[in-house]
């Protein structure tokens, strides 16, 4: 008799998905000394030979799949892969270790490629290191071949399925395909951390933290896993499984209900008027966005195509990006972030170099500051695109006044290098700062002579205010975006947004949980922005309630003093009021 398995942990992209366990194996395995007869030799170059064309195969296979579903840029991440096939000296020496050692293809391979790891992890670079990554990926999938063993990438999953695995990056997520990845489930990871907020980005239902679900399943078992309450059930019983089937039914015909608002804005029943709009990492998500019915781009993580592109794209490559992005907005608002590398975002290529504490270190407009050099040819970028739509540009992680007032000066002779030039662009640009460190919420009125705009933060925020690393899932019960401490700051920034008569938006993931939209509302901000995924329930929150309601319930909210206290008020009032709505007033 198979038992069950019961585990919980957070949700961090909703829906239910039922289906095959795909174990997502990640260990660095030894591949033990063995030896063949001279007679051998040929058998086994050609082996070797043959498992390098079906990898070529496989990488070229992944390659026009993520062309197809997630752009040409991130499509290129499988090149540095070919190329690495194709180095000839390395292919070469494994096959005179073969001839001259008496050995099998597997241990030569990895003996020989193990050792260019290893190089490449000795260099400082980051750049380095990461190629030491993907040599040992390459390694990987030849020895996949040669062995027959399971695989372990998640290019080679083709039956739809639950991905399993003790930890994903971001690489593995651009990876993924949304047909065939039902949903996803980790042992570790946070609410916040960019991994989870890709797969929500892809709508692929998903729970992080589970801590023990890689050591709980096997492959092929059944797993049902629930995206809006964290619970995640192994080898359910028949009962159980038809419980499932039919929880997914009914949210499918929710979400299908919401094609109808699809076109509307998000105006309250009294008539306030939301911006909606949404996040994105990369260029082709923008469709999406038009998709889900988003008012425009409320923040685009630019950082992500230093990812894609494996370094800092050049101003030429970065303004037909941002040129791109417009023409798919249609005229819609574009706020785009300068890069906001390090922290959890130190990229191959960046060169961002490891350090203690990557959250409070070299980072974002740091980082930038640091590296005009990066920084101009950006803010070019950005201006040159300009007159394709409608941009904002925000600058991320501003912590004092200093910093705005010196990347201010950037954006000065970036507009006065393209006025001798020549070039057009949009003169009335507005210009605004993430709100995402405590000190820039608390002088929040001395910033907002010097912006369009605030867009609050409330990863990092909640991350600096709360001192709990948004990507540590030993603390991420205490990343608690509704802690009053969190609320006080919001509504501080929002304050002095008014008085100053900028806009303030939302851009981090408290935007898209469905139990803080009338608190959001009625806190006053004016933009929100969140996943493409979730703008249809935000969306029907909005058009459902009344201004004066959501201001109300803000007005109690910020008298509360603990977390519990809030989310119990959030709960019991969203519940009761939505009641008829299948939608989850879980914490995300
Ligand atoms: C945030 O910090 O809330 C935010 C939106 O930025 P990021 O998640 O990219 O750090
Ligand atoms: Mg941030």
């Amino acid at each position: 008799m198979v038992r069950q398995v019961n585990l919980t942990g957070q949700p961090v992209a909703p829906g239910i998905a039922l289906g095959p366990a795909f174990l997502l194996r990640r260990e660095r395995k030894n591949v033990p000394h063995s030896t063949i007869t001279e007679a051998s030799v040929a058998g086994e170059l050609e082996r070797l030979d043959d498992a390098m064309e079906r990898t070529r195969i496989d990488l070229r296979y992944n390659r026009r799949k993520a062309t197809r579903t997630l752009g040409e840029i991130v499509a290129r991440i499988f090149d540095a892969h070919l190329m690495i096939m194709d180095d000839e000296p390395t292919f070469d020496s494994i096959r005179d270790v073969i001839r001259t050692e008496l050995v099998s293809a597997e241990y030569a391979l990895y003996r020989s490629l193990e050792s260019v790891a290893r190089q490449f992890d000795a260099q400082k670079e980051d750049l380095f290191r990461d190629r030491a990554q993907d040599v040992r990926d390459v390694g990987r999938r030849i020895l996949a071949h040669l062995t027959g063993a399971p695989t372990d990438t998640i290019g080679d999953l083709h039956e739809p399925a639950i991905l399993i695995a003790s930890e994903l990056n971001p690489s593995d997520v651009l990876q993924m395909d949304p047909e065939k990845i039902l949903g996803v489930a980790t042992d570790a990871g946070g609410a916040t951390s960019h991994t989870a907020i890709l797969t929500r980005t892809l709508g692929v239902p998903s729970v992080v933290g589970l801590k023990e679900i890689t050591t709980s399943c096997e492959p092929g078992n059944l797993v049902a896993i629930n995206g809006n309450s964290g619970k995640v059930l192994i080898r359910p019983t028949a009962k159980q499984e038809e419980k499932y089937r039919e929880k997914e039914r009914h949210y499918h015909q929710f979400r299908d209900s919401l094609l109808d608002i699809r076109d509307k804005q998000a105006i309250t029943k009294d008539g306030h008027q939301i911006e909606l709009a949404a996040n994105i990492e990369l260029p082709d998500e923008a469709k999406r966005v038009v998709r889900a019915g988003g008012d425009g781009v409320g923040l685009y993580r630019t950082e992500y195509l230093v990812l894609a592109h494996g370094g800092i794209p050049s101003e030429e490559v970065q303004e037909k990006e941002y040129r791109r992005v417009a023409q798919m907005l249609q005229g819609r608002p574009l706020v785009i972030r300068t890069f906001d590398l390090g922290g959890d975002k130190a990229f191959p290529g960046a060169g961002i170099k490891p350090e203690a504490n990557p959250f409070l270190g070299w980072r974002a407009i740091r980082v930038a500051l640091d590296r005009p050099e990066m920084l101009l040819p950006q803010l070019r970028a950005i201006l040159r695109a300009s007159p394709e739509g409608n941009f904002r540009i925000m600058f991320p992680m501003i912590g004092n006044l200093e910093e705005l007032i010196a990347v201010k000066a950037m954006l000065a002779q970036a507009r006065a290098e393209l006025d001798s030039e020549g070039v057009p662009y949009d003169k009335e640009i507005e210009v605004g700062i993430m709100v995402e460190v405590p000190s820039a919420a608390l002088l929040a009125h001395r910033f907002a002579p010097h912006v369009d705009f605030f867009s609050i933060g409330t990863n990092d925020l909640v991350q600096f205010t709360l001192a709990v690393d948004r990507s540590n899932e030993q603390v991420a019960d205490l990343h608690q975006p509704f802690h009053p401490a969190v609320l006080q700051l919001i509504d501080r920034t929002v304050r002095a947004g008014k008085e100053a008569g900028i806009w303030t938006g939302l851009c981090g993931e408290l935007a898209g949980n469905p139990l803080a939209t009338l608190l959001l509302v009625g806190l006053g901000l004016d933009e929100l922005s969140t996943s493409p995924s979730v703008i249809p329930e935000i969306k029907k929150l909005i058009l459902s309630s009344t201004l004066e309601e959501s201001r109300a319930l803000a007005a109690e909210a910020l008298e509360l003093g603990t977390v519990q206290e809030v989310r119990d008020l959030l709960l019991t009032t969203m519940k009761k009021r939505f009641r008829d709505m299948p939608i989850w007033f879980g914490d995300l």
